[in-house]
Order: C-alpha cells, then structure tokens, then sequence
C-alpha cells in the first residue's frame, strides 16, 4: 500500500550553513520533518514539511504521564551518493513493540517505512559522506489528548526528523558501574525506548560524569550484580577467546546493532554467548588477565570500546588501540554502510 504524503518544501534551506567536517552532534537538523496525528482510532495526516515548533496543549497528556517512544537509526550514502538505510524494518517493529507496552496504537509497518525513505530522500543532500559519520534519524510518537488524568491517550503524534551527524564518541569511552540507581527491572519498561527511561538515568549519569565517567554501566534492579546494558549501548566482554553479552532479559533494550555484532561475529568463527554476566566476573576476570575487551554497541556510535570500568574500588582499564574484536565489528559495520564492505545479510537498504 502507498500512502499519500502531503508535501510543503522549505523557502529557506539551512544546508549551505553546515560544514560536514565538525558536526556537533545532536544540534544541526535538517529542513523537513514527517508527522502524523492519530485520531479516532486512525493514522491521519500525513506531512512532510519545514521543521519548526510542534504548538502543544499545557494538558498534554504526554508531559504528565510520560506516554513518549523513539526510534534512532541511521542513513548513509555509498560512493555514487546513493542514500543508503540499515535494517529499518527491524526499527519499524522494535517502535511497535514499544508502543505496545506504553499502550500507545502502532504504526503500520509500511506506513513507518514510507515515511523513512521518502523524508530521507528528499533530504539526501544531508547526508555526511565521512566514514563513520550519517544522517540521523529520529521517529517519535508522543500522547496529545489534552486531559488531566491518569489513562492512555486516545489520540497522539507520530513524528520523524533528521539530522548530520560526525562519529558519536570519537574517543574511547569510561564507565561507572552504579550499584545504588538501576535503570530497569524485569516487568519494567526497560526493553521499551520510552522516553521515561533515559529520565531515570539522568541523576547517576550526571553524577558519573563528575567523576570523570562518560556512562553508567547499569546492574540488575534486584541483585545489583547482573551487568545490564551502558546509557545508550549493550554491552559486550571478550574473556579468554568468548565473546559474552547479557542475555535479553525483559528488562535491556533489544539492540539491532547488538544483533548485528552477534551475527558478524559468529559468522566470523568467533565463541560468542548471550548469557547473565556479573560485575565479579568481570573484576576475576580482568585479576587473572584473560579481560582482553569491553565495547558498548548502539546505532549512535555502533561499536565504541571502553578504556576504563569503575566499580566500588576497583579500576578497570583496557588499551583502547588493542581492541581487536570491536574494531573488526565497527569497521564491517561502518564498511558495508558505505558499500565498501559487501553486505551479505540483506542489512542494507537503498533509501
Ligand atoms: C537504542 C538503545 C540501545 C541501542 O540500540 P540500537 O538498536 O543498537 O541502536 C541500547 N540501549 C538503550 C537503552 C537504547 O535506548
């Protein structure tokens, strides 16, 4: 099915003012943006048009009871320019399932990947040809019932705008283990990417970057000793010759470039594992010096490997320019984004 789109182009487009070489990430966002209201138990609506303030009801219903999904997900370009997107229908779905459990109505799939590649076609000048940089993309939804009280939503939002991006964390990255806050518990949220999450994260992240910590790496809400997930990263430990991530448990964030690094790696030969892992193994096994890798996986900065854990007393630090197995990941990944790698999972999807 093929949707119609609404269309009103910018007057005034703000690319000339980028300079693609020094992007500050999160801050530059291009001309259109896609939306979509959802009314009567329909999607509506549907606009491409100038980016500019979403007018919004002091009643709504999404600032007071935190009705708020994302998706994050990224277009890059091969060496004829073509605008390339990674796995959106994996981000199609993942958006629903949120949806799902913050009781907010899904979007056909379709509909999702129209929007996608409509706007990032016509924003394709947008896109960074830098290795390792891209263009950004951000789907939301968002409840705007305009009523006080605790209930869902009835009508909402669906939006998605865009944005060039450099490499996300250039350098390597420290992390603070945090054994007083946690982030999720099974049951909760956690799995969803809901806004509310990242409110939560918020204090011991600040609190982590006063000490010096770029992220938190989150335990378990019960133990306190189950590694979870980084931030906006899973995590991954290379111990002796396996490669071990947390299993999903209910309560850690499905993460697409997660899966893609398990399939890349136990294509490549590798003893890869999705199993609870505790911070004390970590620590033992660092002590006994078979912790040869920790990297954090996310589609902001794919594969970013860490140079310093922190947990209570103990100081963790890896040598950043040894890190084999993160670095085979991220360049693959970031190679077959660019077509210089071949794809042969089907991952790359031309805009
Ligand atoms: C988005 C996200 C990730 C990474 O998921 P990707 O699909 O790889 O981008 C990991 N953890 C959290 C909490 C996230 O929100």
């Amino acid at each position: 099915m093929s949707y119609q789109f609404h269309l009103t182009k910018t007057q005034n487009s703000s690319l000339d003012k980028v300079d693609f070489n020094n992007i500050p990430f999160g801050k530059v966002f291009s001309d259109h943006m896609f939306m979509a209201d959802y009314i009567n138990g329909e999607w509506m609506n549907f606009e491409i048009k100038p980016v500019a303030p979403i007018p919004t009801h002091p009643g709504n219903m999404a600032w007071h009871y935190g009705q708020a999904i994302f998706e994050g997900m990224k277009a890059t370009r091969d060496a004829e320019g073509q605008a390339l997107l990674f796995r959106p229908e994996l981000h199609a779905k993942r958006m629903n399932a949120s949806a799902r459990r913050m009781c907010m109505p899904e979007l056909p799939e379709d509909l999702f990947l129209q929007a996608i590649h409509t706007l990032v076609d016509m924003e394709k000048a947008w896109i960074p040809a830098q290795i390792g940089s891209a263009l950004y993309i951000r789907p939301f939804m968002y409840a705007t019932d305009e009523t006080i009280g605790v209930k869902a939503s009835e009508t909402f939002k669906f939006v998605i705008f865009v944005m060039p991006v450099g490499p996300y964390y250039s350098q390597p990255v420290n992390l603070l283990a945090q054994d007083t806050y946690v982030r999720a518990v099974v049951g909760g949220v956690g799995e969803a990417k809901t806004a509310g999450n990242y409110a939560a994260s918020l204090l011991p992240a600040t609190m982590a970057r006063k000490e010096g910590y770029d992220q938190v790496m989150w335990l378990d809400g019960v133990y306190k000793k189950y590694i979870q997930e980084v931030g906006t990263m899973n995590i991954f430990f290379v111990i002796g010759d396996e490669v071990i991530t947390p299993n999903l448990d209910g309560a850690i964030l499905a993460g697409i470039t997660r899966d893609c690094i398990l399939t890349l790696l136990r294509d490549k030969g590798y003893k890869v594992v999705e199993r609870p892992i505790t911070i004390d193994e970590v620590v033992e096994a660092d002590a006994s010096g078979r912790l040869k890798e920790i990297f954090g996986t996310g589609t902001a900065a794919v594969v970013a490997p860490v140079a310093k854990l922190k947990y209570r007393d103990t100081i963790i630090t890896l040598d950043p320019n040894n890190q084999k197995i993160s670095t085979l990941a991220k360049d693959t990944i970031n190679g077959m984004r660019n077509r210089t790698i071949e794809d042969k999972y089907g991952w790359i999807v031309p805009a």
